[in-house]
């Protein structure tokens, strides 16, 4: 996915890793690319079109009834990159409704719409986009449970270059064996089954039956295997979910695996079934390669909480593209390789922490999506951090934060089905630093850990927003952190320090590119006169303030200096961005002074 750890690894190996930061700020001197990384104003979407606003749209066509239950039962034909099959919908009214929404791309047809069972009553619909207009037979009153049975067929979307543009993918293996799948986390479930494609809306259950014509391949899908069977039509597997479930993480692959069986004990002491499906020239080398799964799975237990799928087990299977967080089914397509120096597989480590954000916490809507991908890569570093120490964390960080574009706010734009990681990988680099950030300026571990904790736990099995975490952060730290969340996650432009200083050693400072309530925010200062260092605090604000400094500045003696102090703990909460030790020369003949907080590309 980001290719980022053997660059900055090559650092850390030769105790470099310090330097790293002078690099980046060097740039910053020489005022490259300011305007890259600090627009001054939001970044314009590109018009949405009408299947992605209707795809968003919470409509009374689609929140008057909750999704409870996906029966999927689809037969596979490789040779013509068809399916074909049966969606049952069951569902409950929330309110008195006689029509509903559900979703299906519309290039797949609909041979038959169904009431209540597969031979059950026809259903008049129309099609526009992805939507499905569904008129029911009668009124359903709030509370009545329904199915809809859908019977439909087609060639899905092929996905060109996934799991970024999406789709079915259909491989062929060094023997020539159909090696299948599917991914659709942006796209939606809807891009190959019926469904109600609101990330906000998750079945309690679901099961999947899949037939596929080859009887010598396996078909794995989430949850646990109940049945497996040779019918006329070839091999038919079912397999079930004993939890919720997001429509984009209901999936299934389709090879020619070995299957590997391990448990993990996990922290409350719980056996947990670890099963990898991998093809069977990797066989030998997957035994090997997944023993790291034991010490992911623990650091996670131990910094989230329990695994939350025990009953449906912890899989992997080997996958024609390089990953997706499939719940309980998790897409490896890594090629067994670890990362250099951090000596652990990315897809492992990624991928893993999804099923606690992600799978088990999901974003209501995509606008919060970093809620999954900002989480999940903090729980990278997390996890490195536990395995190291925070230094290397933040190093594993560091490469990753030149990347943060900013074009637009981390909370993207709401009721829309939109949310496209080729564009702008914010969601996981910026999302994982304002939530390192967020850990520097609470500055006490217990309390930020806590948070942590307590907000995956609240919202485990359901799915939640942005707001939700900000009440949480706010709870549980008995302080006001609006003016944060203000900053770094409903603005893009970066805040800046702005510093003036006279001859006379007056220096004049404010905040700029912020909110009004950004003059919470404290910042460390430290003057390096000839004689030594001194500490000094400033509380900049929004509007000017002053402060004086005993000796005149002069071209050459005076470095200017805000540090996190040997990388350690910070000496008092430090802003987003602004972690490593660098020292800022003051030019003579210039006496503004504009620090960007934020050392992405500068
Ligand atoms: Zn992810």
């Amino acid at each position: 996915m980001r290719d980022h750890s053997e660059f900055v690894a090559a650092f850390a190996r030769k105790g470099l890793y310090i330097i790293l930061p002078f690099i980046l700020n060097s740039c910053f001197i020489f005022g490259l690319h300011r305007n890259d990384y600090n627009p001054a104003k939001p970044g314009k979407y590109d018009e949405f079109d009408l299947e992605t606003k209707m795809l968003g749209a919470p409509t009374a066509l689609r929140t008057g009834f909750d999704v409870t239950f996906y029966q999927l039962d689809i037969e596979i034909y490789p040779d013509k990159k068809e399916i074909a099959g049966w969606v049952e919908i069951g569902a409950k009214a929330l309110t008195e409704i006689d029509s509903v929404q559900i979703d299906l791309a519309s290039h797949l047809i609909i041979d038959e719409l169904r009431w209540e069972k597969r031979d059950g009553e026809s259903l008049n619909y129309s099609r526009t986009c992805r939507a499905v207009f569904i008129k029911l037979p009668s009124v359903i009153n709030k509370g009545q449970s329904f199915k809809i049975q859908v019977h439909y067929s087609g060639k899905p979307q092929i996905a060109t270059n996934p799991p970024w543009y999406e789709g079915m993918v259909w491989k062929k293996d060094k023997n020539r064996k159909d090696w299948i799948g599917v991914t659709c986390e942006s796209d939606g479930g809807s891009l190959w089954f019926p469904c109600k494609d609101m990330t906000s809306d998750e079945p309690d259950s679901a099961e999947m039956r899949f037939t596929i014509p080859d009887t010598s391949l396996m078909i794995v899908s989430n949850g646990v295997l109940t049945k497996s069977e040779i019918t006329e039509k070839g091999k038919s597997v079912t397999w079930k979910t004993h939890y919720p479930i997001n429509v984009y993480n209901i999936t299934f692959y389709a090879g020619d695996f070995a299957k590997i069986e391990d448990t993990y004990i996990g922290v409350d002491s719980q056996k947990l079934a670890l099963t990898y499906y991998v093809l069977k020239s990797n066989e030998a080398k997957a035994r090997e390669h997944f023993k790291q799964n034991h010490d992911i799975l623990k650091t996670y237990e131990e910094l989230f909480g329990d695994y939350p799928w025990y009953r449906d087990g912890f899989k992997l299977i080997e996958s024609p593209y390089s990953g997706m967080e499939h719940q309980t089914a998790i897409a490896f397509g890594s090629q067994f390789t670890n990362m250099y120096y951090f000596n652990n597989d990315y897809i492992l480590v990624h991928e893993s922490a999804h099923e606690w954000f992600g799978n088990a916490l999901t974003a209501n809507d995509f606008a919060d999506i970093w809620l999954q991908e900002g989480f999940a890569t903090y729980a990278e570093a997390l996890f490195f951090e536990k395995k190291f120490d925070k230094a290397a964390a933040l190093n594993y960080m560091l490469f990753d934060r030149m990347m943060i574009k900013n074009k637009y706010p981390l909370i993207g734009p709401e009721n829309l089905h939109y949310f496209d990681p080729k564009k702008s990988g914010d969601a996981y680099i910026k999302g994982a630093w304002v939530l390192h950030t967020l850990r520097n300026v609470i500055n006490n571990d217990v309390t930020f850990f806590s948070i942590i904790r307590t907000f995956y736990n609240e919202n485990k099995y359901q799915t939640t927003t942005t707001k939700e975490f900000i009440d949480c952060v706010n709870r549980i730290s008995g302080q006001d952190f609006n003016w944060f969340f203000n900053t770094y996650l409903y603005r893009n432009t970066i805040p800046v320090l702005e510093i003036e200083n006279e001859p006379n050693g007056d220096m004049y400072y404010r905040w700029v590119n912020v909110g009004e309530d950004f003059n919470k925010m404290q910042v460390c200062g430290q003057y390096r006169m000839p004689d030594g260092a001194r500490d000094f605090k400033i509380y900049p604000n929004t509007t000017v303030a002053k402060f004086k400094v005993m000796s005149i500045l002069t071209k050459d003696d005076i470095k200017y200096s805000i540090s996190e102090q040997n990388s350690s703990e910070p000496i008092i909460p430090l802003p987003v961005y602004f972690h490593a030790n660098f020292l800022y020369k003051i030019k003579q003949n210039s006496r503004l002074h504009k620090i960007y907080l934020k050392q992405g590309g500068n």
